[in-house]
C-alpha cells in the first residue's frame, strides 16, 4: 500500500506537470497574436526561464555576415551588454548546439572546454550550468534557445523537452517576422517601380507629342502641296504617325485619370445610339474576315448620363478586340439593356477566348496574354485598361468573362444618372 506523502507528492508532481503543460500551450497559441517579434521573445525567454526553474534564458540568432551567432533576446537587464557581443560557432556550447543540430546539457559549465567565457565577462555573472537547443525551420538552424543556471539540481529530460517545445515556436516566429519583412520590402519597392513607371510614361507621351504633332502637320501640309506625286508615301507616313498618336492618347488617358486630373463632361446622351455608331464604324473591317458583326438593341435609347466620346472609345477597344480575336467567320453581337438604375453593355464573340489564368490580369496596362514578341496581333496591351478608366470615371463598372476556345464576353454597367450614383455612395461612406 502507498503512503499518503508518497502520493500527495506524486499528485504535486503531476499537477506541477499540468501547470507547465498550461503554460506552454499558452505561450504556443500566443504565437498567432503575435504580430511583434520582440515582445513575444521576451515571453519565450521568461517561460522557458520558469518552466526549466533556470536564473536566465536567451535566445541567439545566426548572422551571415558576421558568420557567428548574436543574441536576439535575454533579460531586460542584461540585453545591453549582450547586444553586441559575437559569439563563434566553433568555440561556444550554443556554437556546437547550432552546428549539430542537437540539444546539449552541460551540468558543470566550469568543466566543459565548450563555454564562451566572454558572456559571463560582459555580464559579470557566473555561469554553472546550461541546457541549449537549436531553433530549426526546415530543416536548416535558425539559432539557439538557451537556460542557464538550473537552481535545483541539473537539467533533466522533461527540461529538454520544454525548451525543444518552445524553441520550435520561436523557429517559428523568427521565420514569419523574416518572411515578414521581406514581403513589407518588396512592396515597398513595387511601389516605388510603379510611380517610376507611372512618371516614366508621364513623361515620354508628354514629350512625344509635341515632335508627333509636327510630323503630322508638315507631313499633311506636304500631301497637300505635293498633290499625287508622294502621296502613298505621304499617306503611309500620315497613318502611322495616326497610330502613334493614338497610343500616346491611350497612355495619358489611363495616366490622367491615376493622377486625378482626368475630367468627364456629362451629358445626356443614347447608349443605343454610341453603340449602333461605333458596330457601324468596325463594320469594314468585320467583313473583310467574314465576321458577323451586329447590335442587338430593344426599342430603348438608353439615356444616361455620361462623356459620349469617352464611352465610345471604351466600346470601340472592346469591339476592335472582339474582331481581332475572333477567327474569320465568327460573329459578334453588342448589345444593350436597361437594367434598374444601370444600362449594361455587352460585347460577345466566339473567338480564342481567354485562359483562366490571364482573365483577373487582363485590364492591367500593357497586360497581353500572349508575349507581345510571339504574337500576332499587334496593340500594346492598353486597350482594356483605358476602356476600363472610362468606364470607371463615370462611376461604372467592367469585366470579362471568358472560356478559353469558345469566346468572350465583355460587359460594362453606367449608372442612368450620376448625381444619383455619388449620392448613394455618400449614403453609405463610414
Ligand atoms: P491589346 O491592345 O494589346 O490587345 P488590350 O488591353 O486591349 O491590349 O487587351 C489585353 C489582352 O486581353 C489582349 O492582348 C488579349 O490577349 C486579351 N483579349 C482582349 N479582348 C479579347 C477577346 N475579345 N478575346 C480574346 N482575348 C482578348
Amino acid at each position: 500500500m502507498k503512503s499518503s506523502s508518497e502520493s500527495n507528492a506524486k499528485s504535486s508532481l503531476t499537477n506541477e506537470r499540468l501547470l507547465r503543460l498550461e503554460r506552454l500551450s499558452e505561450l504556443v497559441r500566443s504565437l498567432d497574436n503575435a504580430h511583434e517579434l520582440e515582445p513575444f521573445l521576451q515571453n519565450v525567454i521568461s517561460a522557458a526561464g520558469e518552466l526549466t526553474d533556470s536564473e536566465a534564458a536567451s535566445i541567439l540568432e545566426f548572422d551571415e555576415q558576421s558568420n557567428t551567432l548574436r543574441f536576439l533576446a535575454a533579460p531586460w537587464h542584461q540585453f545591453e551588454p549582450l547586444r553586441g557581443i559575437q559569439v563563434p560557432l566553433d568555440k561556444s556550447a550554443a556554437g556546437w548546439v547550432y552546428r549539430e543540430l542537437k540539444p546539449l546539457r552541460i551540468p558543470d559549465v566550469k568543466a566543459d572546454a565548450r563555454h564562451f567565457s566572454e558572456v559571463d565577462f560582459a555580464l559579470a555573472f557566473e555561469t554553472r550550468s546550461l541546457l541549449a537547443v537549436p531553433l530549426i525551420v526546415g530543416g536548416k538552424p535558425l539559432g539557439v534557445l538557451e537556460a542557464v543556471n538550473k537552481t535545483s539540481a541539473d537539467y533533466t529530460e522533461d527540461d529538454a523537452t520544454i525548451l525543444e517545445t518552445l524553441a520550435t515556436t520561436t523557429a517559428l516566429a523568427i521565420h514569419n517576422s523574416s518572411l515578414q519583412r521581406r514581403v513589407e520590402a518588396s512592396m515597398i519597392e513595387l511601389a516605388e517601380l510603379d510611380r517610376l513607371k507611372n512618371d516614366f510614361i508621364a513623361i515620354t507621351s508628354h514629350e512625344l507629342r509635341t515632335p508627333l504633332g509636327l510630323i503630322l502637320g508638315h507631313a499633311t501640309f506636304l500631301r497637300e502641296l505635293l498633290g499625287q506625286d508622294y502621296r502613298e508615301q505621304l499617306d503611309i507616313i500620315i497613318r502611322n504617325a495616326s497610330k502613334l498618336k493614338e497610343i500616346i492618347e491611350s497612355l495619358s488617358n489611363v495616366d490622367n485619370y491615376e493622377t486625378g486630373g482626368a475630367r468627364v463632361r456629362q451629358r445626356a446622351v443614347s447608349m443605343a445610339r454610341i453603340i449602333e455608331e461605333v458596330v457601324a464604324s468596325f463594320s469594314d473591317m468585320a467583313s473583310k474576315r467574314n465576321i458577323t458583326l451586329k447590335a442587338e438593341l430593344g426599342r430603348d435609347d438608353l439615356f444616361i448620363e455620361a462623356d459620349a466620346g469617352k464611352i465610345s472609345i471604351a466600346l470601340s477597344n472592346l469591339v476592335k478586340n472582339a474582331i481581332v480575336f475572333t477567327d474569320d467567320g465568327g460573329h459578334i453581337f453588342v448589345s444593350g439593356e436597361s437594367v434598374p438604375g444601370y444600362v449594361k453593355v455587352s460585347v460577345i464573340d466566339d473567338g480564342i477566348g481567354i485562359p483562366p489564368k490571364d482573365l483577373p490580369r487582363i485590364f492591367e496596362r500593357f497586360y497581353q496574354v500572349e508575349s507581345h514578341l510571339t504574337r500576332r496581333h499587334g496593340g500594346m496591351g492598353l486597350g482594356l485598361s483605358v476602356a476600363k478608366v472610362m468606364i470607371e470615371m463615370h462611376g461604372g463598372r467592367i469585366w470579362a468573362e471568358s472560356a478559353e476556345g469558345k469566346g468572350s464576353n465583355f460587359s460594362f454597367l453606367l449608372p442612368v444618372n450620376v448625381t444619383q450614383v455619388e449620392a448613394a455612395s455618400n449614403v453609405f461612406l463610414p
